[in-house]
């Protein structure tokens, strides 16, 4: 085989796009993966992700989100309902961040948005039940994606583009030069000219002289079928919404769609607890009945009717920098080396845009895109 252009280590959700968008501009590409496409075992699994525009994280990343919703549209063009538009909550104080942070990036950003006081949640999205104190932005272009299928369909058109993608295949280990990198895997020895590594919850062990304190966490996810009818709680009726109680407690959760024997999803963001900082190889897959109960009594007072019956959970992995900020550049001990992690949790619905980016430092060295705020030499 011929010396790849680039090699691209993870085909989860961002290594997937960086093959496909690299593809698309010639470049020749190998990509390995542990697992296989489109698997359940990292970060980018469980049917939805919220994505949404008035960023309450940091302004900065308001014109990435608005080239990845050109991205998302593309991709449902070709994949309808990749990309489904129904509008988001973002319920809390008047200062929290949720709250606040959406509003600054809204007004920074000229964003189309809506504030509700509690009355008029109530009144609009009967299914919440807020206290008097409590208020909420509305962003009608909010929405989710779908996390399987994206990266399913980035992978197709890397394949399409003429990309050698190879499952089953882990890394074990990789070099670089200031001509190019070579990979190590229990089956072969790859060279290449340059390395893209994006291996999501593996970063810390694949990224240890980056000199960024990763954590993982082990995240759950839930479904819940509702007390009563299923119909208020579809897409067009319903919204994606993120329920700020304190800095460290965030609920979420999505309409109802497809199947309704599917029920409802809903998670927890913030809530840190120190068993949940795992090792990648060894995640805990198992949904305790305790947590998932205590998830129903949060919820019975905020979406009453909502934890009717616990019907699943899924585990996922949050791959989280100090300052939950990404983790996007050239690597600063390696020109041949570009790297993408610290996604911390919400890091799906870039992962377009993250292609692009990502196919502009290995081929380029830099990108139009702003991402001077994901430089990690910032620790
Ligand atoms: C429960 C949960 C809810 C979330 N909700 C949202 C949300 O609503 N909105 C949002 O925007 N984001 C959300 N996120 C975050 C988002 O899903 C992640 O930021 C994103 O999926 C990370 O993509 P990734 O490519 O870094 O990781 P992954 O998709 O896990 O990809 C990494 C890949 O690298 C492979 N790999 C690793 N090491 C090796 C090796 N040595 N050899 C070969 N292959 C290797 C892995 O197998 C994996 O396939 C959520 C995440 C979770 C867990």
């Amino acid at each position: 085989m011929a010396t790849p252009d680039v090699l691209v280590l993870g085909l989860g959700g961002a290594g997937s796009a960086a093959a496909a968008h690299l593809a698309a501009r010639g470049a020749s590409v190998l990509g390995l993966e542990q697992f296989t496409p489109g698997h359940a075992l990292g970060s980018s699994h469980g049917d939805s992700r919220v994505i949404r525009q008035a960023y309450f994280e940091d302004p900065a990343y308001v014109p990435l989100l608005r080239r990845a919703y050109e991205l998302w549209a593309d991709l449902d063009a070709t994949d309808p309902g990749i990309l489904t538009i129904t509008g988001g909550l973002m319920v809390g104080h008047a200062d929290s961040q949720t709250v606040a942070g959406s509003l600054g990036s809204a007004r920074e950003h000229g964003l189309a948005h809506e504030m509700l006081d509690a009355a008029g949640i109530r009144e609009r999205f009967p299914m919440f039940a807020p206290a008097d104190d409590l208020v909420a932005l509305f962003e009608e272009r909010s929405g989710f994606v779908r996390p399987e299928r994206t990266v399913l369909e980035h992978l197709r058109r890397a394949a399409a583009g003429g990309a050698d993608l190879r499952f089953g295949e882990r890394v074990l280990g990789w070099t670089a030069s200031d001509r190019g990198v070579t990979v190590r895997t229990a089956e072969a020895t790859y060279d290449a000219g340059h390395l893209v590594l994006a291996p999501g919850a593996w970063a810390p062990g694949l990224l240890a002289d980056l000199g960024v304190p990763l954590r993982v966490e082990r995240r759950v996810m839930h479904w819940f079928e509702p007390v009563g009818s299923m119909e208020p709680w579809q897409v067009g009726r319903h919204p994606v919404w993120i329920w700020e109680e304190s800095p460290d407690v965030q609920s979420y959760g999505f309409p109802a769609y497809g199947d309704p024997a599917d029920g409802v999803k809903v998670a927890l963001y913030g809530a840190r607890e120190p068993d949940e900082h795992v090792d990648p190889d060894a995640l805990d897959r198992v949904v305790h009945p305790d947590k998932a109960a205590r998830l129903a009594d949060h919820l019975a007072t905020r979406l009453p009717a909502l934890p009717g019956r616990h019907l699943r959970g899924v585990a996922c992995m949050y791959t989280t920098a100090p300052d939950e900020h990404f983790v996007v550049a050239r690597h600063p001990g390696h020109a041949t080396v570009t790297v993408a992690t610290g996604f911390s949790g919400h890091g799906f619905k870039f992962v377009p845009v993250l292609g692009e980016v990502l196919a502009d430092l290995a081929l380029d060295g830099s990108t139009r895109h702003p991402i001077a705020l994901f430089d990690p030499a910032r620790f």
